[in-house]
């Protein structure tokens, strides 16, 4: 067994099969691997590789600095980051051949400016607020943006390679705005047209688009909780129902057991009293390892067979759970989530538990944890 105090493992095969099942779901479309923030906490390097193997043409990160740390990791494939600050890294993305996103006229100035530098053009995708209202330009905007970057593509300056944008709730099954973004898509698509644009990828799908909406791949798919085997909603039912496995299981090793007397506090607060005489295990792992304080009194793990919940507070390094009598021993596993199909509890279960999404629990696993991962280029598995 593993010696670490708490180690996340992550099962490469789940992401490859992953990356197979939503191809398979979107047939007509290319796929990028979405792997930014580290890849929502499984290790950003292995999970992109694993991901370009099993046929990802695309990759796409948040922020400039994730693509960047992807090109100085070996990636050659097609890459897009979306996350742009004025006085951003234009120029290195556009040298290390990152296709990078403009949502406005401040962003295709620099980009225009950078390419110019560079000495090679830029591929750049124009992103279209159809109605999320985060980045993404407004339709009022949109006629002075697509004829300026046409412009610029016709100086030779730029090349648009995409139209993209990104839907407010699509996991969240018949919900109006799909079908109006959609439309609004098809608008800027049309308008992007009419200003002599062709670019090479439409693309507007998430997770959820990807395994509910069809009508929203065009030419290519962004998953990326997907891609961890998550589903991206309760509402949308668990991962197996469109073939999917969690790639992640966090298990901690005890750190004590010991028998307690009825009546005894437990963690800061003593908001747990033992009601009798009991069997108190330690588990080395708390907030700063991202455990949600928040799933206090109330997240699931598995210890000596059974489902058992946190005891009182989670602290910053630990928490207890309450084995009621049960037999443990120092140095016994505990697995807070995985797959859950050896029993234990899900990154959906603790996410229940402490009132937030899925995406936040495996994101939010602390830097002071270990990744391993398992089954790295096993590619026929
Ligand atoms: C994070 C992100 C995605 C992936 O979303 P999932 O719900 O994890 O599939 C796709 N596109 C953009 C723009 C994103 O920011």
């Amino acid at each position: 067994m593993n010696s670490s105090r708490v180690t996340a493992e992550i099962d490469l095969a789940a992401v490859r099969s992953n990356v197979r099942a939503l191809r398979a779901l979107a047939p007509g479309a290319a796929l990028m691997a979405v792997v930014k923030a580290d890849a929502y906490g499984h290790g950003m390097l292995p999970c992109a590789r694993t991901a370009r193997a099993a046929g990802a043409a695309w990759l796409g990160t948040a922020t400039p600095q994730e693509a960047l740390a992807l090109r100085a990791a070996g990636d050659t494939g097609r890459l897009l980051c979306w996350l742009w600050t004025p006085g951003g890294p234009w120029r290195e993305a556009v040298e290390a051949d990152v296709d990078v996103s403009v949502s406005g006229m401040w962003a295709l100035r620099e980009v225009v400016a950078a390419a110019r530098q560079a000495g090679r053009p830029a591929r750049v995708h124009l992103k279209a607020d159809t109605g999320l209202g985060r980045s993404g330009c407004q339709p009022a905007d949109w006629p002075e943006l697509t004829a300026a970057a046409r412009e610029a593509e016709a100086a030779g300056v730029i090349r648009v390679a995409g139209v993209w944008s990104h839907l407010a709730c699509a996991d969240e099954p018949g919900h109006p705005s799909v079908p109006r973004q959609l439309a609004a898509f098809d608008h800027a698509l049309a308008a992007a047209s009419a200003a002599g644009l062709e670019p090479e990828v439409r693309h507007i799908a998430n997770s959820a688009a990807v395994l509910t909406l069809p009508e929203s791949h065009y030419d290519l798919v962004r998953p990326g909780i997907a891609l961890y085997g998550i589903s991206p909603s309760p509402e949308l039912g668990t991962p197996d129902r469109y073939g999917l496995r969690p790639a992640m299981t966090l298990r901690a090793m005890l750190a004590s057991v010991k028998k307690v007397p009825g009546g005894h506090g437990v963690s800061y607060g003593l908001h747990y009293t033992t009601p009798g005489d009991t069997t108190l295990a330690l588990v080395p792992a708390g907030y700063a390892d991202g455990i949600p304080r928040h799933a206090s009194g109330g997240g699931p793990v598995l210890v000596a067979g059974k489902w058992r919940q946190v005891a009182g507070r989670v602290a910053m390094d630990q928490f207890v759970v309450d084995l009621g009598g049960d037999e443990a021993a120092a140095g016994d596993e505990a697995v807070l989530f995985g797959p859950g199909d050896a029993g234990e509890p899900t990154a959906e279960d603790w996410a229940r538990a402490a009132g937030t999404i899925a995406y936040e629990i495996v994101t939010r696993i602390g830097a002071r944890v270990p990744r391993v991962h398992l089954a790295e280029g096993h590619a026929d598995d």
